[in-house]
This record gives structure tokens, sequence and C-alpha cells, in this order.
């Protein structure tokens, strides 16, 4: 007997199936019977004092699931984090067991209020001690892994429950001796599976049916070769045989009534701790990050990515911002089983404004092109924030920021720029990896008018939200703009003419608040259609019905324009004499008409070349502080994709899913208005005359 090894358990003097909490504990409220509980119970205990050391919690009436001991904490040495239980029902039981920890001189660590964390239920060390393998998805939360590898100083690998039967780790997971595990793949999901495939090496995995799962087969207690469960098929018996474990069944259907079996009802009090390097191959970088990152939720998304890209992490520093305007300072130390691995998740990081820390700053890894419009393969893929390079110990501010580019460094004058592929040029020096580069965002909160401004915006899309309310926003900022002599720039479809909003944008651009404007084919054949024929699409605007013979007028319209040469010449020809284009040439507002594969004609003015309808959507763009998206997913995502942080960008369109792409860019000035365009418009206008000049 080993009794070096201690445990924790709990008679089930007050044991019973009261509520429901999970997916075992429906059907069998007050089914459980007490005597045969004691029976079962004792059985394991009998069994696991022949093995190791058993102390013992008393028991506390009203609190029937404190005999689960497993998510009483996690203890580590003489630490202890105590569980915070996600369900009211268990809740309860937290001070009796910071009281048993305190009584025998553990040192009592507390999470956060409101950070789900059950214990050693959801925690199980690596039994060679290289790491924590914590779940989350179901009652811990993933918001508490960070915590356990602070107050553990412990490597904590996150894996995702997804199965609502194996709700706690170790219902579906047991890492057992010599680097073994038993468990359950369906339970978790995929990017979970390859991280433990990436830990464990098939040899050592003992991967469990369905048959052994529903049995709690993973629920087991392993000491030394010993492994202690309820019950497993004769398949799974014979495979822990043949890697050397012995299989010692115990009944324990009494306590599966409520969701837990051997493991459930132990609680290791000591647990391994090796000093040395891990013995698998991985890699790590330390990261700082700065800014919000509580009420930006900016940490949550950051440790998401962590675990989805397939690494883990853990955390050096963190000092919180005490004031709502004070920032937060974190430093992360992330390890990923291969340098990809690790770079992948770094490129995203420093996407969100992490920076590597000072001592491990570098130079920008430039690496040259070899073939005219194909940079090289490791490059660094540019997004919307402002992003600086490092060039002979100098950070440098890339110029044309806009996302999925490269960045193209020129040593001699120490400047660097966005590139899109299709330009890096032979000899071009391209920044790759992920060295020397850091991101700009916004460092402080915006203050608070300007957050109140578009407080109501900022949080996403909601179709619910009073479309009059953003409105009155929207005008607000394009009246400003206007008197600052800024620019604003509409990009829009031809659905603006199908709804009657035609009227409303050619107000707007003749009133001056509009100072580009960029579409397709579509929406000036439509608006020039309805200027000559009154119909859009063959369908009378001012009766909503469809005219016989109607869809001659759009070919018509597109011929008659190309019958005198441009838009432009129609309007000094008299040909053309209202409408949005119309306004357009009248008020010397520039515009530009990116082709398609759908179009008819096209029209002279439409550029069919597509790089070149790009350069020219990107040059009006330019300088642009404000832009408009009226109901054209297509052109709306090109010009996304070249617009850099800091720009606001409002996207009206009918479908949920279209606004939430375009406004979801995770910079705070993009917001989405799920409503009908026409209408947008219509009281757009009628919001700006009633602010007046
Ligand atoms: P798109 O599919 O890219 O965008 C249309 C958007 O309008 C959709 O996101 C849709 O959800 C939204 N929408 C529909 N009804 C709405 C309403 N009442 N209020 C608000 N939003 C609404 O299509 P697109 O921009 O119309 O056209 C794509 C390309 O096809 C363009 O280049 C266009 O010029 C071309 N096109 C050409 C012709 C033509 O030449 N005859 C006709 C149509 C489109």
């Amino acid at each position: 007997m080993s009794t070096a090894l201690r445990y924790l358990m709990c008679a089930p003097s007050h044991y019973e199936v009261d509520y429901v909490i999970n997916p075992w504990m429906e059907g069998n409220v007050h089914r459980s019977s007490r005597e045969q509980a004691e029976r079962q119970w004792q059985g394991l205990y009998q069994l696991l004092t022949s093995l190791a050391q058993v102390q013992l919690v008393e028991p506390a009436p009203g609190w029937p699931d404190m005999v689960f001991t497993a998510n009483a904490g996690l203890v580590l040495d003489r630490n202890v984090v105590l569980s915070r239980f996600f369900h009211p029902e268990r809740q309860g039981e937290e001070p009796y067991f910071r009281s048993w920890f305190e009584k025998q001189g553990y040192v009592v660590c507390e999470l956060p209020e409101k950070i789900a964390f059950e214990g050693a239920g959801d925690a199980l060390f690596d039994r060679e001690g290289r790491w924590l393998w914590a779940g989350y998805g179901f009652r811990s939360s993933l918001e508490s892994h960070p915590y356990l590898a602070k107050y553990l100083d412990s490597e904590v690998l996150s894996l995702r429950l997804v199965d609502g039967r194996f709700y706690h780790l170790d219902t579906c997971f047991c890492p057992l001796a010599d680097g073994y595990l038993l468990y359950y793949p369906p339970a978790f999901d995929e990017i979970s599976n390859r991280l433990i495939e990436s830990r464990v090496h098939p040899d050592k995995r003992i991967v469990v049916g369905e048959a052994d799962a529903v049995n709690f087969a993973c629920n087991a207690v392993n000491v030394g070769r010993t492994v202690i469960v309820n019950q497993v098929t004769a398949g799974l018996a014979a495979r822990l045989d043949s890697c050397g474990f012995a299989v010692r069944q115990t009944p324990l259907t009494e306590f599966l009534k409520a969701g837990g079996a051997a493991k459930c009802l132990t609680l290791r009090l000591t647990e391994p701790r090796t000093v040395e390097l891990p013995q698998v191959q991985t890699t790590a970088r330390t990261v700082e990050l700065r800014g919000h990152l509580l009420d930006s939720a900016l940490m949550t998304e950051v440790i998401d990515l962590i675990q989805k890209g397939g690494a883990s992490f853990q955390i050096e520093d963190f000092k919180v911002g005490l004031r709502r305007q004070d920032t937060s300072y974190t430093r992360l130390r992330i390890t990923a089983p291969s340098t990809d691995t690790l770079e992948s998740v770094l490129t995203q990081l420093i996407d969100r404004g992490a920076a590597l820390p000072e001592q491990a700053e570098r130079d920008a890894e430039l690496q040259p092109v070899n073939q005219q419009g194909v940079a090289p393969q490791d490059f660094y893929v540019t997004n919307i924030y402002p992003t600086e390079v490092r060039i002979a110990g100098q950070w440098v501010l890339a110029a044309n920021q806009r996302m999925d580019g490269a960045i193209v460094v020129d040593p001699e004058t120490a400047s660097a720029r966005c590139v899109l592929l299709r330009d890096v040029r032979v000899g071009d020096q391209v920044v790759c990896g992920v060295d020397g580069i850091r991101t700009r965002h916004q460092k402080a909160r915006p203050d608070r008018s300007e957050r109140e401004e578009f407080a109501f915006m900022a949080s996403g899309v909601s179709s619910e939200r009073r479309v009059e309310l953003v409105v009155e926003q929207v005008a607000w900022q394009l009246r400003r703009l206007r008197q600052q002599g800024g620019k604003a720039v509409v990009v829009a479809g031809p659905v603006v003419i199908h709804t009657g909003g035609g009227l409303h944008l050619a107000t707007l651009i003749r009133e001056g608040y509009v100072q580009a404007l960029l579409g397709g084919n579509a929406i000036a054949v439509h608006d020039i259609e309805q200027a000559f024929h009154g119909t859009s699409l063959g369908v009378d605007l001012q009766r909503g019905v469809v005219i016989q013979g109607g869809h001659r007028h759009h070919l018509k319209t597109i011929n008659l324009i190309r019958g005198c040469g441009s838009i432009r010449q129609a309007v000094e020809q008299g040909v053309l004499r209202s409408g949005i284009f119309y306004e357009c040439v009248r008020a010397g507002v520039p515009f530009s008409l990116a082709g398609s594969i759908r179009d008819d004609g096209p029209l002279p003015d439409t550029e069919m070349d597509l790089i070149e309808a790009q350069a020219d959507y990107a040059r009006l763009l330019k300088g642009a502080e404000m832009i408009l998206m009226l109901s054209s997913m297509l052109h709306s995502i090109g010009v996304g994709n070249m617009t850099p942080a800091g720009v606001k960008m409002v996207c009206v369109d009918i479908n949920p899913a279209v606004v939430t792409k375009l406004a979801d860019r995770g910079s705070v000035e993009s917001t989405g208005v799920v409503t009908d365009v026409g209408l947008f418009l219509s009281l757009l206008v009628r919001q700006l005359h009633y602010l007046g000049n």
C-alpha cells in the first residue's frame, strides 16, 4: 500500500437524487436507494483504503451531492482551488469543503465571483504532473482556466466538452499512470481531440466505446497500476490488461443515477508534479496585451483563439485596471505542439494588438519576392488595424493599411507599405513570420460622448433596435462631417431604387452629404431607367405594378446612355435630367461602377476590368471617415476589405446574416442595421431636414 497517496471521500448519509442538473438525474428523482448507496460507497471505500489513505469530510444535511468530493476543489501540494459551482443546487457545499480544507492547513484559492469551476471533476492532472487537462463547456467556464494556470503554476490544456451526458471532464477522460489516457473522444470537439492526440502518443491512448462510456468506465480511480471502476466491458478490461493495468470493478449504480461513479466519489489530495520539461515537443513564446481586456471581452477572445488554434497558455502576469478608464495588462506564455501552430496563433494575437515583449523584439524578418505577384509562403497577412514593422531597430508604420495584403519594406528608406499580392514585384522585401510586427488598437476607451454616440450600435446587430434611433445617430454624424468638410462614401446596390430609396439618396447627394458613390452596373441602370421611364426593371415605382413590356425599359436605358457616350455626357447633353447619377454629375461627386458577370450592357461607365475597378474604389475610399453600405453585399464586402480600422461603417441590409458579416470586423466603429433600405433612406433624409442646416 502506498501511504503517500491520499484521497478525500464523503459518506452518502444524505445522498439522494433531489433535483435534475444533468441528463442522468432525469427520471431518477427520489429513485435511489440509500441502503444500496451506502453499501456501494463502502465497497469503493474499502477498495481504495487497501491502496491509499482515505480522509473523510463530514456530510452535511441538505446537500446530497456532497458525496461527490471530486467537485470540492482542485488540490496541488498545499494549495487548493475551491470550486464555484455552476448550479445553485450545489453552491451550498462550498463552505463545508472550504472549512475542511482550511482545517487541514491548505492554502485556499478562490476564483472571482461568477467564474464557475467544479474542481477535480473538470481538471485532471497528467499522471506524470506535466500539465493540467481542464474541461469546459457545461459546468466550469473557460475563464477559470487562466486562474488555474496562475494559482497552480501549471500549464493548462483546455478541452471543450460537447455531449451533455459527459458534463464533467472526469466523466469521459481519465489520465492513467505511465502517460496512458482512458477516454471517450466523441465527448470532445474536434480541436480538443486534436490537442489530446498531439499530447498523447497513439499507443498510450485507450479509447472507450459508447457502451463503456455510458457505464462511466472513464470515471475511474487510478492508483498506480490499478484502475477502480463501476463496470467495464470484457474488451476494455482486456485492453487495460494488455497495457499493464489491473481492473477492479465495484458496482456504483446508485450513484450513476445522479451522474457520478468512482472518480466523482473521490478527490485525490496528492498530485504529482514534475519540474522537468514536458517530454513532448512543444514550442513557446511570450506575448503581452494591454487595453480594456476585461470590459471589451478581449481576454476571453484571446483565450478562445489560443484554445481553438490548438495551443495552451500560462498567465505570467495580470494587472487589472481598477477604474473604468484604466487599462489592464497581461503577459501570457503560449505553448503549442509545433512552430506552425504557434505562429498561426501568434499571428491572430498580433492582429488583436498583442506584442512580443521587449527582450524578444527583433527586426521583422524579410524575404524577397522571387516571382511576380507571388509573396514568400510565410508572408504576414495584414488586417484592418494600423500595423508597425521593426526595421533596423525602429518601429515604422506601414502605409496604405488594408486587410488581406502583404507588407513590403524598403530597407533603404526604412519604409513599409501594404501591398496586394498581385502587386508584389520580384526583389520586393516582404515581411514574414511574426517577429517585429505589431498592430495598433484603440488603447483608451473612447470618451463618454463618443461612446454614447455609437454605443447602441457598437454591440453589433439587432433587427429589433429602433431604426429611428440609428437614423438619428447617422444623420448627426453625416451633418457633422459635412460641416467639417469630411468625407462620407456611399456604397449602394439596385435595391435602393426598387425600394423607392433613389429619390432620397439623390437628395443626400444634392445636399452635400455624400462625397463619393460606389456601386455596380445595376444601380446606375435602374436609377437612370427610373429617370427615363419611371420604372425599375420594368416595375412602376409609383404604383408598384409591372408595366407591360416594361423589362425593355432596362435595355433601352443602357442603349441610350451608350449612345450618349457616358452618364456624364448624357447629363451634359440634357438627356438625363434627374436621379442619383444626375445629381452626382451636377454636384461633382465622383462615382465608380464595378462590373460583374450579371451585368447587362454594360453602361460605358461600368469598369469591367476588375483590377482597375478595385483600384478605382480604393482611390475614392481614400480619406473616408464614414461609409454607408446600402443593400449591396457584393460591393460592401469588397469595400470592407479595403477599409482600415478607424472608419465608421454603417451597413444597412434586410438580411441579418449580411449585416453581421459586414459589421463584425472586431472594430467598434462598424455597425449594422437590419431594415428596408428605402425606409432607412427616407427616415435619414427626414431627420437631416429636421436638424436643418
Ligand atoms: P447583392 O446580392 O450583392 O446584394 C443585394 C443585397 O440587398 C442583399 O444583401 C440583400 O439582402 C439586400 N436586400 C434585398 N432587399 C432589401 C431591402 N428591401 N432592404 C435592404 N436590403 C435589401 O446584389 P447586388 O448588389 O444587387 O448586385 C450584385 C452585382 O450584380 C452588382 O455588380 C450589380 O451591379 C449586378 N447586377 C446587375 C444587374 C444588371 O446589370 N441587370 C442586375 C442586378 C445586379
